[in-house]
C-alpha cells in the first residue's frame, strides 16, 4: 500500500501551522512552538501531539493546503505505538467489527443507501424522502474509519478494499449501478477523502446524503411543513473530512425553515460530543465537553440537537433531552417536516 498523500516542503513553507495552532484540545506556546512539533511528526520523530491528539479530526479541515495532517498523524501514532484507548478496548473493537462473511449478493434499486454497520439504523430510510431506496448493511461493508481513534491505519488499509469489493461485487456491478448515497458522514469521508490519501480505488461514485436529500427536497417542496425552530447541530469529527457539504446542510435547513443560529461550538469550532475521550477512559474530559457544549446549544435557545452520527447521538442524546432540547437524526427532523 502507497504512504499517505502529503508533502513535507509545503510543511516546511507553512507560515500559519493551522493543522495545529487552529486545535483545540492542544496549546502552543507559538507558531514556531506549533511548527517544530509539526516538522517533528513528519520526521517521524517523537512529538507531545501524538500522545496529546483527541483524535478530533479537524486538523484535517484546519489544514489550508490539503496536506493530510491528521492521517499523517496517525500513521505515526501507530509507528511509534501510541495508542489513543486502552489496548484490550482496542482489541475488543476490532473483533467486534471485524467482517463476518455473511452477506449474499442482491439486486438492488436506485438509490442505493448505505447504513454501514449500523443496520438498526435501516428504519430510518424511511418515507417519500427515500421513495424505493434499496438499503445495504452489515460488518461486510463497514467503512472502517473509525480506526483513525485508534491508531490503526493498517486495518483500515486491509479492511476498506474488501469492503469496497462486497459493495461492487454484492450489490453494485450486477444491478449495474454505479453510485451509492452513504448514510453517513463517516463512509463519506472514507470513499473520498480518506480513499485518495491512502491510495485506495473507489469504483463506484461517493453520495453524500446531505447531497440526496438536498436534491430530493426539490422535488417534494409542495410537501413541506416548516419547521419553525431554533436548532443546534452537532457537528461530527467525520464532516471534517468533507467541509463542503456543512453548506449544503445550511441549504437543507433552509429548505425545512430550521434555524441553525450562530453559537461557540458550531462550525471549524464544533466540539466533540465526548464519546472518544469516554472511549480512551478520559472520562473528566468527556464530561467538560459534554456541558460546555449543552451550555451553548442551550444559551441560543436550541428546540432541537440535530445530529447526523449515531454515535454522537448515541453518546449526548440522554443528557441533551434532559436539558429540554429534543435529539433528532437529520434525516428523521426532514422526513417530520414532511409530515410523514
Ligand atoms: S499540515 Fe497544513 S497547516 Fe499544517 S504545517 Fe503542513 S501545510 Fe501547514
Ligand atoms: S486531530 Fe484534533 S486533537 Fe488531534 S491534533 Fe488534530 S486538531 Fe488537535
Amino acid at each position: 500500500m502507497p504512504a499517505i498523500k502529503f508533502d513535507p516542503s509545503v510543511c516546511q513553507a507553512c507560515e500559519t501551522v493551522d493543522c495545529l495552532m487552529k486545535c483545540q484540545y492542544i496549546s502552543f506556546g507559538s507558531i514556531n512552538d506549533a511548527k517544530t512539533e509539526k516538522l517533528k511528526i513528519n520526521n517521524g520523530e517523537h512529538s507531545r501531539v501524538l500522545e496529546e491528539c483527541l483524535t478530533c479530526y479537524a486538523c484535517q479541515e484546519y489544514c489550508p493546503n490539503s496536506n493530510n495532517p491528521f492521517f499523517l498523524l496517525v500513521e505515526r501514532q501507530e509507528e511509534r505505538g501510541f495508542l489513543p484507548a486502552p489496548k484490550p478496548i482496542l482489541e475488543e473493537q476490532l473483533r467486534m467489527m471485524q467482517p463476518k462473511g455473511k452477506l449474499t449478493a442482491a439486486k438492488v434499486k436506485h438509490p442505493v443507501v448505505n447504513m454501514c454497520a449500523f443496520p438498526m439504523l435501516s428504519g430510518c430510510v424511511r418515507g417519500s424522502l427515500f421513495d424505493g431506496a434499496s438499503v445495504i448493511s452489515g460488518n461486510d461493508l463497514f467503512c472502517n474509519i473509525m480506526w483513525l481513534h485508534f491508531a490503526k491505519n493498517t486495518t483500515i488499509r486491509e479492511r476498506v478494499p474488501h469492503s469496497i469489493n462486497n459493495i461492487m461485487n454484492l450489490y453494485l456491478r450486477n444491478s449495474e449501478i454505479d453510485e451509492m448515497v452513504c448514510f453517513h458522514d463517516e463512509c463519506f469521508g472514507t470513499y473520498t477523502s480518506v480513499a485518495d490519501a491512502y491510495g485506495i480505488k473507489v469504483p463506484f461514485k461517493p453520495i453524500h446524503l446531505f447531497d440526496y436529500i438536498n436534491r430530493r427536497l426539490d422535488s417534494l417542496s409542495d410537501r413541506i411543513k416548516p419547521i419553525n425552530a431554533v436548532i443546534a447541530y452537532q457537528r461530527p469529527c467525520s464532516n471534517r473530512l468533507c467541509p463542503e457539504t456543512d453548506k449544503i446542510l445550511d441549504g437543507i435547513f433552509d429548505k425545512i425553515g430550521a434555524r441553525r443560529v450562530p453559537r461557540k461550538y458550531d462550525r471549524g469550532h464544533a466540539l466533540c460530543c465526548g464519546g472518544v475521550p469516554r472511549a480512551q477512559q478520559r472520562d473528566e474530559l468527556a464530561d467538560e465537553l459534554l456541558e460546555k457544549n449543552i451550555e451553548d446549544m442551550k444559551s441560543v435557545g436550541a428546540a432541537f440537537c440535530v445530529f447526523n452520527c449515531p454515535f454522537c447521538m448515541a453518546t449526548m442524546a440522554q443528557e441533551v433531552a434532559e436539558n429540554g432540547i429534543m435529539p433528532i437524526l437529520v434525516s428523521d427532523l426532514v422526513v417530520t417536516a414532511l409530515g410523514e
